[in-house]
């Protein structure tokens, strides 16, 4: 039995972050985990630039529904879940991710909340789990999954270590040259075709 997980943002849909700093024009927070690899430092970083520029949670949803899966995304998707149940394991908020899911078909999602409070203005967020994406992948281990991960940054280097098989997807190169040990893959077809080579289904 397996199961694919896959990270969502610079995977499937474009990053959230990077879009927003392009529409409020404010530099500082096109900063992701290519960036800063410590989720948390990069979290209180972005909190702190949208309350000092006054930026509510309504602007930046703005943005995510202006936004598209990127090209060839939705087509990967729907053909490797023909093969496979997928799972997205993504360090991005249900509040920002909705108009993702609904375009996308509505895969299943794991990822965080955000704390917002009258006046719009995002206050918090709650980790569901520290490194819910390692956690994720034991537990689909544990219950005699075979797991297939891909993943585009540091974020999503423990989720690839933990998997039985872990691929890097349109990484940059700074964490491809950190990371050699996981294949870096540039498409959607070799990625599908690699996780066809490794599952003993697709072998008989
Ligand atoms: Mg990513």
């Amino acid at each position: 039995m397996e199961i694919v997980c896959l990270d969502l943002e610079g995977v499937i849909i474009p990053e959230i972050w990077v879009n927003v700093a392009e529409k409020t024009r404010i530099e500082a927070l096109r900063a992701t985990t290519r960036d800063i690899p410590d989720y948390n430092e990069l979290m209180q970083q972005r909190l702190r630039i949208m309350n000092e520029n006054n930026l509510g949670l309504s602007i930046v949803q703005d943005v995510i529904n202006s936004l598209e899966p990127l090209e060839g995304a939705l087509e990967f998707l729907n053909k490797l879940r023909e093969n496979f149940q997928v799972v997205i394991l993504s360090d991005t908020f249900y509040e920002f991710a909705e108009p993702f899911m609904q375009k996308l078909g509505r895969p299943t999602l794991f990822c965080h909340r955000l704390e917002t409070n009258s006046d719009g203005k995002i206050t918090n967020y709650h980790l569901r789990m520290k490194d819910h994406k390692r956690e994720a992948v034991q537990a689909f281990n544990s219950l005699n999954y075979t797991v297939y991960a891909a993943g585009d940054s540091y974020n999503d280097t423990s989720m690839l270590s933990e998997a039985d098989y872990g691929f890097l997807f349109n990484a940059p190169e700074n964490v491809i040259t950190e990371f050699p040990q996981f294949p870096a893959i540039k498409t959607y077809n070799e990625l599908q075709s690699e996780f066809e080579k490794a599952s003993p289904r697709f072998n008989g």
